[in-house]
């Protein structure tokens, strides 16, 4: 790979940005190099600075579910673009997302756009707290929900005490707040609740946790929190920025039966751009300013162009319905990678949901956050760096998932599969 480019990119990008990246998933920390500079994207393909193609399995993180530079999509933003990027004021676009919001996911009342993830899951904390006039969250250790202070915390030493911060800057008081437990486990969630149910304001979740690894949800894990929430008067918030309409084109709650009360919103609904939504129970959403005493707001909430890429997703994977190709594509790839292992010697496991999956290598149950960590991630970084050299670009830590997107072909899932086969034979000799 000619890499010249690139190195002098960095370089260039390490003096003026700390790290040399604006979000740290970005910087190759956890499977060294320097990250790979993107000139431009188009369907499944990405091509580096330094001209090199690569199969993108990366998705940037989330959103791209079309593929890049999709024509309806681009065309979208650009005449969003040309009637001007930011008015401060109502449009009548960002009406139609949020009908549109509210028509796909049947529980959703009432939406509130914003501009990220980090602030749809803020958004919801700090209204759940103004609902209930409780104080306490509860979160799952290894679930993402952005980086806001009460939401990056982690599970203290002893499993049922309040959480540690995840992070240097944040005053302990703002996380004495946060209980932690473990993902997929229910007798913890009950422990804690009967100790501070009367003070828990909202219980966050990924229904599909993504960002320890793809970590399923157990049957009846959702539906315990749906009760513990309702017997002891607490909202049940599903974080969806990742999962809201991945498997489907509707939220993870609507697909299996179970209705949160607040839900976050991100990635896909914005088509690539930056975007973020909160919604759910009027009642509780009309506790938002101005209506209600919970403050919210966003310069460029609700941007114009943002909602025209958001539009144009929606739409067109209401038109197209991709998940079925996802689901197939999906399934071809794990049976693919199950034949490249040889049983014994190198212990990995691929977890997949639709076009969502990860390669752990260790071996399952993966359930809690505790089972991913066990993972080589020695063996991830040598097979990162064997699937790059091989023109497939994936996640930079074995903590992430992959996507599949609707521009993915048959070809790609083959390319990829004999990438992973010489990946993970070249690892085998390295041994
Ligand atoms: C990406 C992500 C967020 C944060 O979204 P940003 O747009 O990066 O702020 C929150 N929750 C989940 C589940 C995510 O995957």
């Amino acid at each position: 790979m000619n890499d010249v480019m690139n190195a002098t990119l960095f370089e260039r990008a390490c003096r003026v940005i700390p790290g040399g990246v604006n979000s740290p998933v970005r910087a190759f920390g956890a499977v060294g190099g320097d990250p790979l500079f993107i000139r431009r994207g188009q369907g499944s393909r990405l091509f580096s600075a330094d001209g090199c193609e690569f199969v993108d399995f990366c998705g940037s993180w989330g959103p791209l579910i079309l593929g890049h530079a999709h024509p309806a999509v681009v065309e979208a933003v650009q005449r969003a673009a040309a009637d001007g990027t930011s008015f401060g004021a109502c449009t009548e676009r960002e009406v139609e997302l949020a009908e549109l919001l509210c028509a796909r996911i049947p529980y959703l009342e009432r939406v509130r756009l914003v501009s990220s993830g980090t602030e749809a899951c803020m958004t919801a904390i700090r209204l759940a707290r103004g609902f209930t006039r409780r104080n306490k969250i509860l979160k799952f250790d290894g679930c993402y929900h952005g980086h806001a202070d009460a939401l990056l915390v982690s599970a203290g030493s002893g499993l049922l005490t309040g959480g540690m911060a995840s992070s240097a800057g944040i005053p302990p008081g703002v996380v004495t707040d946060t209980l932690v437990v473990p993902y997929n486990d229910l007798a913890a969630v009950g422990t804690v609740m009967a100790d501070w149910g009367g003070e828990v304001a909202a219980i966050i979740v990924e229904p599909v946790a993504a960002n320890m690894g793809l970590v399923l949800p157990e049957p009846g894990f959702l539906e315990g929190l749906r009760r513990v929430t309702a017997e002891r008067g607490a909202l049940l918030i599903f974080d969806e920025v990742i999962s809201g309409f991945r498997f489907g084109p509707t939220s993870y709650g609507a697909l299996c039966g179970v209705t949160p009360d607040l839900t976050c919103l991100g990635k896909i609904i914005g088509g690539g751009m930056p975007i973020g939504a909160v919604g759910g129970r009027a009642d509780v959403m009309k506790q938002l300013a101005p209506e209600g005493t919970v403050y919210q707001a966003g310069t460029l909430s609700g941007n114009p162009v943002a909602v025209a890429a958001g539009l144009a997703t929606l739409t067109m994977l209401a038109r197209e319905n991709p998940y079925p190709a996802l689901e197939r594509l999906g399934r071809l790839l794990q049976e693919g990678i199950a034949r490249c292992l040889v049983p014994g010697v190198l212990s990995a496991h691929c977890v997949r949901r639709g076009g969502v999956f990860t390669l752990f290598f260790g071996d399952p149950p993966l359930r809690i956050l505790a089972d991913v960590k066990r993972c080589d991630t020695r063996a991830y970084a040598s097979f990162f760096h064997g699937m790059l050299q091989r023109g497939i670009y994936l996640p930079s830590s074995q903590f992430e998932v992959c996507f599949l997107s609707a521009a993915h072909t048959e070809a790609d899932v083959d390319r990829f599969l004999s990438a992973a086969d010489e990946s993970m034979a070249a690892m085998l000799v390295g041994q």
